[in-house]
């Protein structure tokens, strides 16, 4: 142990202090032994720093802070490089900020195109989201700190998000959904891990052995911090057991109380606590180092500059019909849509970033050099159709050679907490849109929204440039690609399918009551696509640009594979080459082909550059579930380079000798994970897969209420009171909803209707702890005046042992 000395010096409860928050966002000091608290913040695309009131849904406004573009806008540039920058801009943020653990990136996996917190995640594919993740990472701690990648793992949704139990197969679960944070640890070597708020085929992430220690640990020989969703412990003991260092926030002593009593009887070994404090100290010193060199603060215009460049670079133009793009110099340009005067720039929830610095389009466009004839919002944000909106904007359309029409999703549509209820753009948007297309065609979508939506409308528009949520300079950045002083180089992390229908976790997601089955394996996004033949919109990796490339000469061998891009066209500009592999084996299922690796290349006009593409580890692997560990298949392999996951420019076959492992699968009793056709696989198929029984997903209503039941589980209480609760809490819902507080209602849902009990007490910091809990529960549970009672009495109880601490701790003071 690094920090041997002190902890010998340390009382049992003093070590066990440590292991949980001081407040929100501070872990505990020690004083005595010149242990500072550190502080951590939130989060993934800009300093979130709280300086009063604190809070986990990004409801208090935090200190300025840089907003960069969001997650699944900068997995669009591809560039590993440019995301290392952007952490090294974000690291310094936070150290200016004193800001040791930067909660941030999040990286699961782009299940299903309704997950609200898509935006803040990279990618549908684990090795883009890995390498993006590894990059982020390497920038931020290059400054001296901690990002902290999260939500480990398998947190693919927001419905009842502290509790769901995600029902996956063990080579799924590796290959799909931990292969980018096994990149983030190995190659980023992030040196804290948030552990997800959801359970893992039946065990709380953060207590899970086989995921903790198994895998995160000995496999990937993370030796850093854990620390716990904020107000995701469930049994602190357990968590304490698979290895979980802090936990967040505060509970006001009461947990590490339980690692005091199971040290003491027993039940847990005193080492396993004094290894959790050594890392967590090392992480507090470590961090804490880069505080003692004087104060730097940061240049906000030059931090701003960068925030565009990430903007400019993630920008994808998805259609361009006659060359509509870029505008031409004296086009007359009319300025359609709410968005272009309020820009919409980043998603709610605890990412959210108060800006230094917020570009609107209308009020760059003199800048820009676009020759707008005017303005009209045509929409309202969050309102019904508006036709005296819609016939303004008519008639501005009218007199315009070209319409730039600003569309997509509201901030409270994709947020924190909450699944989207469809993959559309708002109706009255829509509409607009229509009435547009018959008085100019020439419209140009310029889209804002942090995941895929369904574009029914897709034909009657020339021009679609996707902006995603680009941060607070991203309305410049997309009028420099619509003016051409940047070409767009974006390409789609994500596959757009046509319609939601079309996804193949569509019958599966969000899950029943109890838990969420993957039935669809590890067919996920393009895997699925590409395999069972399934048209798209727009696929994985695809993305125009204002010039043409061209693929030619590849050579593979056992090393990689080199190729030429040439730049046929007259801009300059940059292309992303695709590496993908396909088995050609049948012996073991598989997708069609998987991303191995890709490269962004700068290329000036009439310019050829030869790519060469590393395989490595990942490129040929999967993970057998007899032999429990990666293997080789013994095979052919189909090599490719695409411009897209469906536009495959070269092709090569390589033979790669394999690991002699025996087939996991019995083929015949897994028919729709070897054809791919996996939109509704069987309970039957699904539990052969697994092998096992999976869980009733079904709530058991005639059961007492629990820790983890939900307070949406109140309607079948026993207690009168509590199903009167409940109804008021829907009739809330409902109201705030019918008069338009959207935001209102939605928080309504994500922090009471979803929230398990035992999150009462665990979100309180302390105002209400277990045993005050087990009164509420009785009530809950039809014992009312019982339950009451018992509340009252603990409840006095905790305040008399709080104040005789108090005492003692002024006592001590005097002395
Ligand atoms: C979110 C985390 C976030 C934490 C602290 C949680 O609700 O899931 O991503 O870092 O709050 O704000």
């Amino acid at each position: 142990m690094k920090y041997k000395k002190i902890i010998d010096k340390m009382t049992l409860e003093e070590k066990a202090s440590l292991m949980s928050g001081k407040d929100f966002w501070q872990s505990q000091n020690i004083d005595r032994l010149g242990i500072p608290s550190m502080f951590l913040a939130d989060g993934p695309h800009g300093v979130r720093k709280q300086a009063a009131a604190a809070d986990h849904l990004g409801l208090n406004e935090s200190i300025p802070a840089t907003c960069f573009p969001t997650a699944a806008t900068v997995a669009n540039s591809w560039n590993v490089e440019l995301v290392e920058n952007m952490g090294k801009y974000l690291g310094k943020e936070a150290v200016a900020q004193k800001v040791n653990v930067l909660l941030g990136p999040g990286i699961n996996m782009k299940r299903n195109p309704l997950c609200g917190r898509n935006f803040e995640y990279y990618s549908e594919d684990p090795y883009l989201a890995g390498k993006m993740a590894a990059g982020l990472i390497r920038g931020i701690q290059l400054n001296g700190i901690s990002a902290c990648v999260k939500h480990f793992a398998v947190n693919n949704q927001e419905e009842r998000r502290m509790v769901i139990d995600t029902i996956v197969d063990e080579r799924t679960l590796r290959e799909i959904y931990l292969t980018a944070f096994e990149i983030a640890v190995k190659e980023g070597k992030t040196k804290t891990v948030m552990s997800s708020y959801n359970m893992l085929n039946g065990t709380h992430t953060n207590e899970n052995i086989h995921l903790m220690r198994d895998i995160l640990r000995d496999e990937w020989g993370f030796d850093g911090v854990v620390v716990t969703d904020w107000g995701g412990n469930n049994d602190r003991v357990a968590g304490l057991l698979a290895g979980n260092e802090l936990e967040m926030p505060t509970t006001d002593g009461e947990t590490d109380k339980e690692i005091v009593e199971a040290i003491k009887s027993g039940k847990i070994q005193e080492e396993v606590l004094d290894e959790c404090v050594d890392r967590l100290l090392d992480l507090i010193f470590t961090t804490e180092k880069v505080f003692e060199k004087p104060h730097i603060d940061f240049d906000t215009k030059e931090h701003h500059q960068m925030a565009q460049k990430v903007a400019e670079e993630s920008i994808i133009l998805l259609k361009n019909e006659g060359n509509i793009l870029p505008l031409k110099k004296d086009a007359k340009v009319a300025v359609i849509g709410d968005f272009a005067e309020e820009a919409r720039y980043q998603g709610a929830g605890s990412s959210i970033v108060n800006p230094t610095i917020l570009n609107h389009t209308l009020d760059c466009l003199d800048e820009s050099g676009i020759k707008a004839i005017g303005f009209e919002p045509g929409f309202e944000r969050y309102g019904k159709k508006n036709k005296k909106k819609i016939d303004k904007a008519c008639e501005l359309a009218s007199r315009a050679d070209v319409v730039l029409l600003y569309i997509g999703l509201d901030e409270v549509t994709e947020a924190e907490g909450l699944d989207r209820e469809n993959m559309k753009i708002p109706e009255n948007q829509v509409e607009l849109l229509h009435a547009i297309y018959e008085v100019n065609r020439n419209i140009v979508v310029v889209l804002s929204c942090g995941s895929a939506v369904e574009m029914p409308w897709i034909d009657r528009v020339k021009g679609l440039v996707h902006g995603y949520l680009s941060g607070q300079a991203g309305a410049k950045a997309v009028l420099n690609v619509l003016s051409g002083k940047v070409n767009p180089s974006g390409k789609l992390a994500e596959s757009y399918p046509i319609r939601y229908e079309d996804t193949p976790s569509f019958h599966h997601f969000p899950g029943k009551e109890v838990s969420v089955e993957y039935r669809e394996g590890p067919y996920i996004g393009y895997r699925y696509y590409d395999t069972a033949d399934i048209p798209v919109l727009f696929p994985f990796g695809y993305g125009l640009s204002y010039t043409t490339f061209a693929y030619d000469d590849l050579k593979v061998s056992r090393k990689g594979v080199t190729f030429n891009i040439t730049n046929t066209g007259n801009h300059a500009g940059s292309e992303i080459a695709q590496l993908y592999v396909g088995c050609k084996s049948e012996t073991i299922f598989r997708p069609k082909k998987e991303l191995k690796g890709f490269k962004k290349v700068y290329l000036q006009p009439g310019e050829t550059k030869e790519v060469t593409i590393s395989f490595d580890d990942k490129t040929f692997r999967y993970f057998n579930v007899k032999t429990n560990q990666w293997e080789i298949e013994d095979a052919e392999y189909e090599i490719m380079i695409g411009a897209s996951s469906v536009d495959i420019r070269l092709n090569g076959n390589l033979h790669v000798e394999g690991t002699a492992a025996p087939v996991p699968y019995e083929k015949e009793k897994l028919p729709s994970y070897y054809s791919g056709k996996v939109s509704n696989v069987s309970l039957e198929e699904f539990e052969h897969l697994i092998g096992r029984k999976v869980p009733d997903p079904n709530w058991d209503r005639s059961k007492p209420l629990g820790y983890n039941d939900t307070i949406a589980q109140c309607q079948y209480a026993k207690g009168g009171f509590a199903r009167f609760a409940f109804h008021l809490i829907k009739f809330a819902h409902w109201f705030l909803r019918k008069i338009g507080k959207r935001s209102t209602a939605n928080l309504i849902i994500m922090s009471v209707y979803h929230m398990p009990f035992r999150g009462v007490s665990r979100m309180t910091g302390g105002m209400i702890n277990m045993p005050m809990l087990d009164g509420l529960l009785m009530i809950v549970n039809g014992h009312f005046f019982k339950g009451l009672n018992y509340f009252l009495k603990q409840r006095k109880l905790m305040l008399k042992e709080k104040s005789s601490l108090t005492r003692e701790t002024d006592a001590v003071k005097e002395m």
